[in-house]
């Protein structure tokens, strides 16, 4: 119990992100719902126009500590676990693995590897998310 209060303390800077990030799709018409102790927020006309970014730049879903942003429900139905993965490193790194990502990234893209999809964290969330009971 302790420890679960920590993880959300240790997060709560990202998970302030989150919710203005949250807040800003509630006032574009998005809904919110709470999820395994997490804060999803879907649809909306937020969700329509990251839909309709180029594909570099447009996602389905995204977490900042305990709050995870998808453009639709479905997509979130879809994204649940991988996501969660990304709750549970926040848990781990709090704030810094915004910065970390960014360096993971950076790094990788640096080695002619994808941004994205060779980036550590999103690695070790596609390995966690596809083994069952992860
Ligand atoms: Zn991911």
């Amino acid at each position: 119990m302790i420890l679960r209060l920590l993880a959300y303390l240790w997060a709560a800077p990202a998970t302030a992100l989150g919710m203005l990030a949250g807040a800003l799709a509630l006032l574009l018409g998005a809904r919110v719902r709470r999820e395994r102790g997490v804060l999803e927020f879907s649809g909306g006309e937020l969700g329509q126009i990251i839909s309709a970014l180029p594909r570099p730049v447009a996602f389905a879903g995204i977490t900042l500590g305990h709050v995870i942003l998808g453009t639709t429900r479905e997509a979130l139905d879809e994204l649940r676990d991988h996501e969660h993965v990304h709750v549970r490193q926040y848990e781990r790194w709090g704030v810094f693995l915004l910065p970390a990502y960014l360096l993971s990234s950076c790094w990788q893209a640096a080695r002619g590897r994808g941004f994205y999809s060779a980036n550590r964290f999103e690695r070790e969330a596609r390995e966690a998310s596809e083994r069952p009971n992860a």
